[in-house]
């Protein structure tokens, strides 16, 4: 190694050094902050940046739910090397291992780290519909993984699916003594995406149903018309006191309805309704650009025009 190298192979290591997650708390591990949601219920949140190597694409949420028979965990990272914080946080708040992974959805973060958690003796349970969306969307995940994680830590993900996926819109399971329910209200974000309410302790994990704190991304397989469906009918019918959702803080319903129930509203009945009516598109992105109710939501700048442009063409059509 030329002398120069050396040095730069100095700086790495010492970069590396720093970017080391510290070591655990009670109230942080690796990028997840730990926050208690009820009585042995658990939100860990991810930060609401992009995905990068640093926070392992762990940039969401997940959820702990402590019972007599094992830790359930509510969906499992994007790759082993993510499931294995996912891991430390749950011991982080439990002695119990991880006897059950649900999964809400169908992005990487939601359920590429199933595999950890299956070769560890955990059954992974999803509905139907989310599984399907997985098959689809696994080859599109991984080149874009293996981008932000790099070649290694992508490698090591097997998409692993539950194996006996579970029909129709409501699946309720009684572990260790607690309930779960996973629901089904529309697809969302992804096609398939639910969410899973604990009913006595009226807590619901929306996964990507909903985003506070960031404004949500409409992706070109984000059926917008039936995001605000899913999502009014998913608060109306459940009610819940908490809500956990699938990036940015736990949070009250009030909150929920701004941040992401208002902004669908503002969607739909907005630029849908223009597209609807065969506005040219410019001139409805310039009408709703400036949108102030949502304006302090990160991410705003980037996929405020983005969002606009997906619902018109959605609604055009
Ligand atoms: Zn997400």
């Amino acid at each position: 190694m030329s002398p120069r190298n050396l040095v730069l192979a100095g700086v790495a290591l010492t970069m590396a050094a720093c970017a080391a997650p510290e070591r655990d708390t009670p109230e942080q591990v690796g990028p997840l902050n730990i926050e208690a949601a009820g009585d042995g219920v658990y939100a860990l949140i991810g930060p609401t940046e992009p995905r990068t190597e640093e926070n392992l694409a762990l940039n969401a949420n997940y959820g702990v739910v402590v019972t007599d028979a094992g830790a359930v965990l509510i969906d499992s990272g994007a790759a082993p090397v993510a499931a294995e914080t996912l891991h430390r946080a749950v011991r982080a708040v439990t002695d119990e291992p991880v006897k059950w992974v649900i999964n809400t959805g169908s992005q990487d973060h939601r359920w590429l780290g199933n595999g950890y958690f299956a070769e560890r003796g955990a059954e992974i349970i999803a509905l139907e519909q989310t599984v399907a969306t997985q098959q689809d969307f696994a080859d599109r995940h991984l080149p874009r993984l293996e981008r932000v994680l790099g070649e290694e830590a992508a490698a090591a993900i097997e998409p692993v699916h539950a194996d006996e996926p579970a029909s129709g819109d409501r699946h309720r399971v009684e572990l260790g003594g607690r309930t779960l329910e996973l629901r089904y209200f529309g697809d969302a974000h992804f096609p398939g995406d639910a969410v899973v309410w604990l009913p006595e302790e009226e807590v619901l994990f929306t996964g990507d149903m909903v985003y506070v704190d960031r404004l949500l991304g409409v992706h070109p397989w984000s059926d917008v018309a039936a995001w605000q469906e899913a999502y009014h009918e998913a608060m109306e019918t459940l009610a819940p006191k908490t809500i956990v959702p699938g990036h940015g803080g736990v949070s009250d319903p009030a909150k929920v309805r701004a941040e992401t129930g208002d902004y669908l509203d503002f969607l739909v009945e907005n630029v849908g309704a223009d597209a609807r009516a065969w506005d040219p598109i410019n001139e409805v992105m310039d009408r709703y650009r400036e949108a102030p109710a949502f304006e302090h939501l990160r991410h705003f700048d980037d996929w405020h025009p983005t969002n606009m442009n997906r619902t018109y063409l959605q609604f055009e059509g």
